[in-house]
């Protein structure tokens, strides 16, 4: 009795719809060494992008990050308005004898050339809406200064039904300045201040 023979048939190529043989069907198999040279041409291009994008993050880290935070901080913009009577102590702070000015401190008219709110009297309810407004036309990043009493919690109007019991119910507040009103010098060691302050976020 003889012993059945294994035969083992190659499959067939199969045909397309109009007959003819597939030209992935046609295709042979893919050599390891194929597999390979595919894994590298795609492992190549990711690794330099992964590579590019570190070294882009850490060149903004290390270089840019701090070249843009000591530029911004030693040039704040703060915006040229005025709510009240400390607002007389802010307009003097930019006169010829305090000088804020030699701190790189310019006031611009338009919110959107500013990078700090300085909040200078009372701030009524009627008002609140217009300086979010204000502080949200301000580009990133942005600081805020509550200079005085009134705007760090009322002051004197705290009781009163019209006025905001501190600016901070409205927009961040990054550094306060006490006083009814504070002198010019203690608005300009409020800004000294807030330069520190942004210096050690980073921002
Ligand atoms: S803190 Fe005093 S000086 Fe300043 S706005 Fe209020 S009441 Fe006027």
């Amino acid at each position: 009795m003889s012993a059945p023979s294994a035969s083992v048939s190659a499959p067939a190529p199969s045909p397309s719809a109009s007959g003819t043989p597939s030209s992935a069907a046609l295709e042979p198999a893919v050599p390891f060494i194929e597999i390979e040279g595919l894994r590298t041409e795609q492992f190549i291009p990711a690794a330099k992008e992964a590579l590019s994008s570190l070294i882009a993050e850490q060149a903004q880290g290390k270089l840019i990050r701090p070249v843009f935070n000591w530029a911004g901080r030693n040039s704040l913009f703060p915006l040229h308005w005025g709510l009240a009577c400390c607002a007389i102590e802010f307009a003097s702070a930019f006169g010829a004898r305090f000088d804020a000015e030699r701190f790189g401190i310019v006031p611009r008219s338009s919110p959107r050339q500013c990078d700090l709110l300085i909040v200078n009297g009372t701030v009524t309810w009627k008002v609140a809406h217009k300086l979010i407004t204000l502080y949200e036309q301000m580009p990133e990043p942005k600081w805020v200064i509550a200079m005085g009493n009134c705007a760090t919690g009322g002051g004197p109007f705290r009781t009163a039904y019209s006025v905001v019991p501190g600016v901070d119910k409205l927009v961040p507040v990054d550094i306060y300045i006490a006083g009814c009103p504070p002198r010019p010098e203690a608005l300009l060691d409020g800004i000294l201040k807030l330069e520190e302050l942004i210096r050690e976020r980073g921002e």
